[in-house]
């Protein structure tokens, strides 16, 4: 079972990765062969208790916990720090109404299959409930309420590490670290004309639950992608909205031929072929659609409308120059990687996207990144992408 504080369980798996190939390499090249046995080592250094850890997984979401069952699979013992009180990553903060575009077993992690009806898109809870369950099977440390504040490199006796800084003022020191943190914490918003004087409610998909407190309001949602659609469609029934972005939405039919997109997307192995070195950025994903959103949007509940032009008090003027009242802008404007706590050790490339090859960091050996986008298949993201590749 896996709680608040330390617990360890047991669990088989079956998992391999280059990324948990080299850190295994990496840790196990400056392990004194004394400290094999050892799990849990504490010293004090200048007055601090340090933990000697091998590896630590920054996050317990889908990606942390993929991460930790690899690295198991390679012989090392990873500590996952979960910063929220359970290990079910972002998904217990997504929308209520959401259940996952791709179908149940598409969705699973390694060693524990995604259950009942395999043509079902699961809910939001039945993955924080999967995830749950995949965090107390797994033969790892998995610490919830512990949020890593800060990274920075050290050199020991061990030869290189991390020292991992708590908030609440522990420290870890670790061989080799993971940053596993997904993107939710790190909304993106882009330059939109005039936001800064908007006047009337803006709230980022981020913070978006339930269409409740729309109710009868003008509401004008920003983006493109899969949330955008979904919560305009959603907001459409309590509200007037438009939905609007630079570019229309890209449709994908969810199915084809009677099958899930995602059956198709494996047989061809456009899902897990290795194009992410190819991609200086992630392509915009398309929004998947059983027929429900192209219909909701060409009966104009919502409608679509290009960007505006500007935002002013409560006014937003159009494309066309009409100039309305709204009373709520809601950006669905996406996420970029969530690793505030690594800014010391200076990954970072363009767009917010750190510096990696093949998920290791360009910058430090043994700090890997699981789960980015586009990291290295059009999937790594995603719950099947991780666990098909953990490396990403
Ligand atoms: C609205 C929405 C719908 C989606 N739908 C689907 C879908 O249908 N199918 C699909 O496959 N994918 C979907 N995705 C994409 C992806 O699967 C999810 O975003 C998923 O949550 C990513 O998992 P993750 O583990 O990478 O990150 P997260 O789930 O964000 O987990 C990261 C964890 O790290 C923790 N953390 C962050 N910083 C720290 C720190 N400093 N110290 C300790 N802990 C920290 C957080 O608390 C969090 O628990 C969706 C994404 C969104 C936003």
């Amino acid at each position: 079972m896996t709680t608040t504080g330390r617990s360890v369980v047991a669990g088989a798996f079956t998992v391999d990765s280059s990324v948990f190939r080299h850190l295994s390499m990496a840790c196990v090249v400056s392990m004194p062969p004394d400290s094999m046995s050892v799990n849990i080592d504490i010293h004090r250094i200048r007055g601090v208790f340090v933990e000697r850890i091998e590896v630590a997984v920054i996050g317990g979401g889908q990606a942390g916990l993929a991460t930790a069952h690899a690295l198991i699979q390679q012989g090392l013992r990873p500590v996952v720090l979960e910063a929220s009180d359970r290990p079910a990553g972002s998904w217990p903060r997504y929308y209520d109404s959401l259940t996952l575009f791709s179908p149940a077993p598409y969705s699973s992690l390694p060693g524990l299959p995604f259950e009942g009806d395999p043509e079902r898109y699961p809910h939001r809870d039945e993955v924080v409930a999967y995830l749950t369950r995949y965090a107390g099977r797994l033969d790892a440390e998995v610490r919830t309420g512990t949020h890593a504040a800060t990274v920075d490199s050290n050199a020991d006796a061990r030869g290189k590490g991390f020292t991992v800084s708590l908030t609440g003022g522990e420290q870890l020191s670790a061989r080799a670290v993971v940053a596993a943190s997904g993107t939710f914490g790190h909304p993106h918003l882009p330059a939109l004309p005039g936001m800064d004087r908007f006047e009337g409610t803006a709230l980022h998909a981020a913070d978006y639950r339930s269409p409740e407190q729309f109710t009868g309001r003008r509401v004008v949602v920003v983006g493109a992608g899969n949330s955008a659609v979904q919560i305009a469609v959603e907001l459409a029934g309590v509200s007037t909205v438009s939905l609007t972005s630079r570019q229309p939405a890209r449709f994908a039919p969810q199915r084809i031929l009677g099958r899930d997109m995602h059956f198709w997307l494996v047989h061809f192995g456009v899902d897990a072929a290795p194009i992410g070195r190819f991609l200086r950025t992630p392509p915009t994903q398309p929004v998947f659609d059983l027929g429900r959103y192209r219909t909701a949007i060409r009966s104009g509940a919502p409608d679509w409308r290009p960007l505006f032009n500007r935002l002013d008090g409560r006014k937003v003027t159009w494309s066309d120059g009409v100039t309305e009242e709204v009373d709520a802008i809601v950006p669905a404007t996406g996420y970029r990687p969530n690793l505030p706590y690594l800014e010391r050790l200076s990954v970072m490339g363009d767009h917010g996207r750190p510096q990696h090859r093949e998920g290791i960091s360009l910058a430090h050996d043994r700090l890997a990144f699981v789960g980015l986008e586009g990291q290295r298949s059009l999937s790594s993201n995603s719950l099947r992408g991780v666990a098909a590749t953990p490396g990403g």
